[in-house]
Formats: C-alpha cells, sequence, structure tokens
C-alpha cells in the first residue's frame, strides 16, 4: 500500500523479483482479462468505458482466476488491491477456502506529504516524446526536452492542488485498510523517502525480519 507518488508500482516490482513471486496489479489483471476477451474482461469492460467503477465482485473473481495459476502457486504480490475493507475482507476469506492461506504481510509505503507534492509538482512531461523530467533532480531551468528538442509541460494529474486532492482521497480511503491490516498484525510501515534502492532494502529488510 502507498499513496500516489510514493512509488508502489516500482518498489513492487523490484521486490516481486527479489523473492522470485510473480507481482499481480489489478491494471495488468483488467488489461489481460480485457484484451483476452474473457466473460469477467468483457463485464469490466462495460463499467470502463461507461467511466464507472468495476465493480467489487468482477475485480475479485478477475484477482482469483490470477491466483489461480500456476506462477501464484508459491507466493504473490499484490498490487493496488484490496483498495478498502470490503475487499479486504472477501480477499482474506477466499484465499482462506481456496487454498488455506493467508497474506503474511502488508507493506505500507510512508511518505511524508510534502514529498510526495514536491516529487510530483516538479514533473514535466515532454510533449513530443513522453520523456518524463524533474525540475529539481534533472536541474531543468528552461522547458525544453534535452532528448528531442519538445516543449515540456505539466500534466493535470501533477499540479499541486490535484497532488494535495489525491492524497486527501487516499488518506480518507485507505486509513480503514491501514486499521484493518493492523489489527490483523501483519502491517508494516516502511520510510519510501529516498533513492529507490534504500526504499527497497528498507523493504527486504522488514520482510527477511518478518520471517524470521
Ligand atoms: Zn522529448
Amino acid at each position: 500500500m502507498g499513496p500516489p507518488g510514493a512509488g508502489k508500482g516500482t518498489q513492487a516490482q523490484f521486490i516481486a523479483s527479489h523473492l522470485s513471486v510473480p507481482k499481480i496489479s489489478t491494471g495488468d489483471i483488467f488489461r489481460a482479462n480485457v484484451s483476452g476477451g474473457t466473460e469477467l474482461g468483457r463485464q469490466a469492460k462495460q463499467y470502463m468505458d461507461r467511466g464507472d467503477l468495476v465493480p467489487d465482485e468482477i475485480t475479485i473473481a478477475m484477482v482469483r482466476d490470477r491466483l489461480s495459476e500456476d506462477d501464484a502457486r508459491h507466493g504473490f504480490l499484490l498490487d493496488g488491491f484490496p483498495r478498502n475493507v470490503p475487499q479486504a475482507q472477501t480477499l482474506k476469506k477466499m484465499l482462506d477456502a481456496e487454498w488455506g492461506a493467508k497474506l503474511d504481510l502488508v507493506l505500507e509505503l510512508v511518505v511524508d506529504e510534502d514529498e510526495v507534492v514536491r516529487r510530483l509538482s516538479g514533473r514535466r512531461t515532454c510533449s513530443q516524446c513522453g520523456k518524463i523530467w524533474h525540475v529539481d533532480w534533472d536541474d531543468k531551468k528552461d522547458d525544453i526536452c534535452d532528448e528531442c528538442g519538445g516543449r515540456l509541460f505539466q500534466r493535470d494529474d501533477d499540479r499541486e492542488d490535484v497532488v494535495r486532492h489525491r492524497l486527501e482521497v487516499y488518506q480518507e480511503q485507505t486509513a480503514p485498510l491501514v486499521s484493518f491490516y493492523a489489527d490483523e498484525g501483519i502491517l508494516v510501515g516502511i520510510d519510501a523517502t529516498g533513492p529507490v534502492e534504500e526504499v527497497t532494502e528498507r523493504a527486504l529488510e522488514a520482510i527477511r525480519r518478518f520471517r524470521g
């Protein structure tokens, strides 16, 4: 778990490859079902085409199908799921009923809000090649892409007020989920500030400690 801008997808990728387990994200599962033309994919697409959220039952059925695949038999890392307490409760029941399994650990990437705002609101996207630059880290003084000469712009999603709003929404929706997993005794918070490799190392250290 982690707020937008915490580097969740990147960390999930590194941790999963380090543990030799598949990284299972709802985004990937949706795309696979839709492009594979499955019944669940067809249903999900109807909601997505209307701009509606895909209902929990469909999401959970897709997750169950994905967890049934061979590569997940010895473990998996979920990214972006569950998103709310009802999904977490259903996941818990499903793991137990289908496989007599349970989640071992929930990692929460903890970041300072101002740091997330600085990370995201400093991003500039090239209008020609799509490369993303950062005003501080890449020391961008001009609005020109060093790769292709294209003009850089700030995506709406990266505007400071939009980022602050997304963080508020995340805190509201996620606070109950944090309590849920804290009550289950499997929540570990990781400081997610600083270089990507250091954060990965902290996460792996937490997993090693947990495994004893
Ligand atoms: Zn460019």
